[in-house]
C-alpha cells in the first residue's frame, strides 16, 4: 500500500503515535492534539482522518500501522507513547510489541478486543485495555443493588 504523509503543524519535541484513526483513535488525537501534545495518527484508509476534529494540529499518516515502511515514515523511533487503537487485536498487539521490542518506547498500550488475551499481553509489558472489561465494570458501578463483583476482582467475560 502507497504510505502518504500529510503534515499539518509539527513541534519539536516527542510524539504520540496513535494507530487506528476510528471513533476511539480520532477522539483521543483530537483531545491530545487540542491540549497542545506532537500528535501522528495512522490509518489504512485515508477517508478516516475525516472523523479528526477540525482543530487536529497533528500529522496523518495513511498506511498499514504493521508496516515497518510506515511506522518509519511516522517517525516512530522518535516517539515517546504509542497507542495501538485499530479494530484487529492481532495488528494492535503487532504494533505495541514492534515499539516495545524494536523502539524501546516506555509508553505503550494496545486496545484488546479479546478478554482472554488481553493477560497474555500484559505478560508481556504491554498495557492493555479491553473495552468488555470496561463496559462489565461501568454496569458493574450502575447497578449498585446488582452487585456483580467485579470491581475489585478479574472479570470474567466469555
Ligand atoms: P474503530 O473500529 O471505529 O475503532 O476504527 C478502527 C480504525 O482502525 C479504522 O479506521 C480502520 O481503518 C483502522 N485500521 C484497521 N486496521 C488497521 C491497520 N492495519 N493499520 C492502520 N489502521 C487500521
Amino acid at each position: 500500500m502507497k504510505t502518504h504523509v500529510r503534515k499539518r503543524k509539527k513541534k519539536n519535541g516527542g510524539y504520540i503515535i496513535i494507530a487506528g484513526c476510528g471513533r476511539l483513535g480520532a477522539n483521543l488525537a483530537s483531545t491530545l492534539s487540542n491540549i497542545g501534545e506532537n500528535v501522528i495518527i495512522i490509518d489504512k484508509i485515508e477517508d478516516a482522518f475525516r472523523k479528526l476534529s477540525p482543530s487536529f494540529g497533528g500529522i496523518t499518516v495513511t498506511g498499514d500501522a504493521t508496516e515497518m515502511s510506515v511506522l518509519s515514515a511516522a517517525e516512530i523511533e522518535k516517539a515517546s507513547a504509542v497507542i495501538a487503537l485499530t479494530n484487529s487485536d492481532n495488528t494492535n498487539i503487532m504494533v505495541a510489541q514492534l515499539a516495545k521490542e524494536m523502539f524501546s518506547i516506555d509508553e505503550v498500550i494496545a486496545r484488546i478486543y479479546d478478554p482472554e488475551r488481553e493477560c497474555i499481553y500484559q505478560d508481556f509489558g504491554i498495557e492493555t485495555i479491553c473495552p468488555a472489561e470496561l463496559s462489565m465494570k461501568e454496569i458493574d458501578k450502575m447497578l449498585p443493588t446488582i452487585p456483580l463483583g467485579l470491581l475489585e476482582a478479574e472479570v470474567a467475560v466469555k
